[in-house]
């Protein structure tokens, strides 16, 4: 679209000429368009052009054109209320085809520029707009042309399909070849893109293996790719759930001519995927998804409070689905993690057993709420006590009782402080009594007993106990933030400022180290640990204890799941290098034999050489080379293309190294 500028006229007609394609226009018909009108223009004499405006891409039949047009008429007619303007086409069904109901009929037009005083002139047919009668008929002309037109080449393309020839738009990961033989005839097929190649196999690779379309549409966007556009004028965008699906979706991947929607040929271009793959795929994704069963949402003592340490954002309570032991599993998560779908990043924070956070956060709860405050209220008001007393091991009795939170202990020292000093005393015992830090007090036993209590058992009446513990250090603390990685959980609390003393938010760290998680026994046993690290010394004293308490070394099916006390099998294979590595290393003699067969097959290594032969014998069997879209996903007899092109550092690499013809 583009506008030369309003130009206020005396003497010439103002004219707006417009040019339109329905389809991407490669051929060059959008330039040829206006610059048939800007000759018809100044042939016509007396007039100057004032605006020039296009649309590609958007069909007068099945819709009324684009912005192109739109912007055309109202440039008209607002130059309309000046004087004489004319809008120039080439043809009118460069300005309307359709029949009236889903896209523009000529009439239209015609009534438009009736209304608005515009005058229409089209090239090829000038009679049409002179006349209402004329806009009706040559418009009924033109949209049974285009639907004649329309009908001819859906048989074509029904017929070439047929044939195994492909149709409409190339799809990404495709390319036009075009080639002329020896008589001069031209033939177009399809290739594939080796620009374009990486992404698609990507994934496709990822959908065999079960990933979600959001989680493909995530890493191929993390990769750095974006979409190829069909048409010209749109950019290449992020990948999204529904790009991807595209793409899952097209039977051209598997080799497969659709016309329609509907397989009906073999294609004759080369494959992503097999047939089967396809079909596999779709069947699963067109399966219907298990509806789940409704769960009941358990308490969670840092609802509302707790705040992901790593982005900020709230943490999500979310109970899991139930355990063989009737308890449902409680997590804390990022709000990330649930809400970052559909391609966009998500926070990398891990989900966080709520049992094992609680159970840290109870034992801590005293530093959390008294830290800092002991010297603060307290020499406050005692110091306008200054006197003999103030070194006098009483006072610091009194003050030690007060901290530790036993009463027993704090009546003692405050009968012998006030022995000694009746007014300091009385003070004191005021404080303890009454004051923020006696509060304080309460709540350190009523969560302390409340962790002791909630690892028993979860009933009723723990979770009644949970919510008003919640709502208490909801007044407390202004937010929790929990950070956890493979090793440590990291907690900081800010507490509120109290009534004392204003403006004294203060924030209060606490580190636990995760291999500690049987400091917090019960609870970590019933808990699976989410994302924890072992070090080699952990994996061989889990190890031992396993065969002490069993007798025997565990094989590597015993330990297929990892739990509180050991990781599982794909974790130690990966820490020693085999399964049977492991327990010789923690002194004991590995059980059985089966284990190195159970090896699941990916961990198939390919040497050099091997890689090589399997190429000369895919080649022997052939005829040819094999093709790397052919070695796509690993075979029993050869590995599969990234395998070779990471080993060689390409395909023809590769065929190069084994000797074999590139061409
Ligand atoms: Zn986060």
């Amino acid at each position: 679209m583009r506008s030369v500028g309003c130009v206020i006229r005396e003497g010439p007609i103002a004219c707006v000429i417009y040019a339109a394609k329905s389809t991407e226009d490669r051929r060059g018909s959008i330039p040829g368009q206006l610059r048939e009108c800007r000759e018809a223009v100044e042939s016509a004499g007396g007039r100057i052009i004032v605006g020039e405006y296009s649309d590609e891409a958007f069909s007068a039949f099945i819709g009324s054109r684009g912005p192109g047009l739109a912007e055309a008429m109202r440039h008209a007619q607002e130059l309309a209320r000046d004087g004489t303007v004319e809008l120039w086409a080439q043809h009118s069904d460069r300005l309307a085809r359709g029949d009236g109901r889903s896209a523009r009929h000529a009439v239209e037009v015609a009534l438009w520029a009736l209304k608005n005083d515009v005058r229409v002139r089209t090239i090829q047919d000038p009679e049409t707009f002179r006349d209402l009668l004329y806009a009706v008929v040559t418009g009924q002309r033109n949209h049974e042309d285009s639907r004649r037109k329309g009908l001819a080449s859906a048989a074509g393309r029904r017929r070439a399909v047929e044939r195994g020839d492909y149709t409409g738009a190339k799809s990404d990961g495709y390319m036009r070849v075009v080639e002329v033989d020896a008589s001069g005839a031209v033939s177009k097929r399809l290739d594939v893109d080796p620009a374009r190649r990486p992404l698609i196999e990507m994934i496709f690779r990822m959908a065999l293996r079960g990933k979600g379309t959001a989680a493909i549409a995530r890493a191929i966007n993390e990769a750095g790719w974006q979409t190829k556009p069909l048409i010209g004028w749109q950019r290449p965008k992020a990948w999204d759930v529904q790009s991807v699906l595209d793409v899952l979706n097209n039977p051209r991947y598997a080799g497969l001519a659709a016309h329609k929607g509907e397989v009906i040929a073999r294609g004759n271009w080369p494959a992503y995927i097999t047939e089967r793959e396809y079909y596999r795929m779709t069947k699963r994704r067109s399966r219907p998804k298990p509806t789940k069963t409704p769960r009941k949402r358990d308490t969670f003592l840092l609802a509302r409070l707790g705040k992901c340490g790593i982005c900020g954002s709230s943490l999500h309570c979310f109970t899991d689905e139930r355990r063989s032991d009737t308890t449902f599993p409680r997590r804390y998560r990022c709000w990330s993690h649930s809400r970052g779908g559909n391609g966009s990043p998500r926070c990398p924070s891990l989900p966080m057993d709520a049992d094992l956070i609680e159970a840290m956060f109870a034992s801590t709860i005293h530093r959390f709420l008294l830290e800092g405050k002991e010297d603060k209220t307290m020499q406050a008001e005692l110091a306008t006590f200054e006197g003999a007393w103030v070194d006098s091991p009483e006072r610091q009795r009194v003050l030690d009782a007060v901290l530790s939170g036993d009463k027993a202990a704090l009546d003692h020292a405050l009968e012998a402080l006030l022995a000694r000093v009746a007014p300091e005393a009385m003070l004191l015992k005021r404080i303890a009594a009454s004051s923020w830090m006696g509060r304080q007090l309460d709540l350190v036993h009523s969560v302390e007993s409340w962790a002791a209590d909630k690892l028993a058992s979860r009933t009723d009446s723990s979770r009644a106990k949970t919510r008003e513990l919640n709502a208490d250090l909801r007044t407390r603390f202004s937010r929790v933030s929990v950070a956890m990685d493979g090793r440590y959980v990291d907690i900081v609390a800010h507490r509120r400022a109290s009534n004392t003393a204003r403006n004294d938010e203060r924030r209060i760290d606490a580190r636990f180290d995760r291999r500690e998680a049987r400091r917090y026994l019960p609870l970590a046993r019933r808990s699976k640990p989410l994302h924890r690290l072992w070090d080699d010394a952990e994996i061989i004293a889990s190890l031992q204890d396993w065969a002490a308490a069993h007798g025997r070394s565990p094989k590597c099916t015993d330990w297929s799941r990892a739990s509180w006390d050991r990781p599982d099998d794909l974790t130690v294979r990966r820490h020693f290098g085999g399964w049977r590595k492991a327990p010789r290393r923690a002194g004991l003699k590995p059980d059985g034999r089966e284990y190195d067969h159970a090896a699941p097959r990916c961990y198939k290594q390919w040497s050099t050489s091997a890689v090589v032969r399997a190429l000369q014998d895919a080649t022997r069997a052939a005829g040819r080379p094999p093709r790397s879209t052919e070695w796509f996903r690993a075979a029993p007899d050869h590995p599969c293309s990234t395998t070779v092109r990471e080993r060689f550092g390409g395909w023809t690499a590769a065929l190069q190294a084994a000797g074999l013809d590139v061409h």
